[in-house]
């Protein structure tokens, strides 16, 4: 009983902590982000992972700050949970029950520097290097949370979208598809409309890109996890 009890204990603690392990994330999520982390670093900026992949639990921990049992369990989070974490003195963590976290395509990140002699985590939108972090990690397709006009988000950047293994026509959102764009201008010398449609012009740019790496199935159209990394470093 005391061993059921405080591996439920054990389980329940796990909420509070955030997972900053990339390789939970979605595996073309994981090689673009490996890259736009390469680069801000090539620029003299430090980043700190705040927060990989979120679960359900987690995410429900989160929308219990800053509210009341009665707000959350009006929402499907049950008593036990909700008088364990509610804390409705907080500030609230989130609007949502629901985030791109818990489909492994959202990170959280922030710059790290030297305060008075300590390592320092910024989380200040305004800030020069988190400037360079949004401005780099679009650049490899993420979604800036830093630049919804409704509740903005600095540290949060996602990849939205009905993709798994590897990125195609209609499976993606406008961010990502823009920058695989510019990416194949720039590795094609051409001039593809950088519209964030993917239509039959970035179908056949991706198979000009895949015929000219020489990869093998040239013209299916896809940019998988060796593909995408080739197009974008
Ligand atoms: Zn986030």
């Amino acid at each position: 009983m005391i061993l059921m009890v405080r591996k439920m204990v054990m389980q329940m603690s796990k909420v509070t902590d955030q997972c900053r392990d990339i390789k939970e994330l979605n595996i073309l999520v994981q090689v673009l982000l490996n890259l736009a982390l390469a680069d801000i670093r090539k620029q003299g900026v430090n980043p700190l992972i705040v927060e990989t992949y979120r679960s359900q639990e987690r995410q429900n921990y989160l929308y219990c700050q800053g509210r009341t049992i009665s707000e959350v369990t009006a929402k499907g989070i049950n008593t036990t949970f909700a008088t364990a974490y509610c804390c409705p003195r907080a500030s609230k963590k989130t609007w949502t029950l629901n985030s791109v976290h818990k489909s492994r395509k959202a990170v959280d990140i922030v710059p790290q520097r030297m305060v008075d002699g300590r390592m320092t985590a910024i989380w200040n939108a305004k800030d020069k290097e988190t400037q360079i972090i949004i401005q780099t990690m679009e650049k490899y397709g993420f979604e800036a949370g830093a630049n919804w006009s409704c509740n903005p988000d600095s540290p949060h950047f996602q990849i939205k979208g009905d993709f798994t293994t590897s990125f195609m026509q209609n499976r993606n959102n406008k961010y990502i598809t823009k920058a695989i764009q510019k990416a194949l201008n720039k590795k094609l010398n051409i001039k593809l409309n950088v519209d964030g449609i993917w239509g039959i012009k970035t179908r056949e740019a991706v198979n000009k890109f895949r015929a000219k790496q020489d990869y093998p199935f040239q013209n299916n159209g896809k940019l998988a996890k060796k593909a995408l990394k080739d197009l974008f470093v």
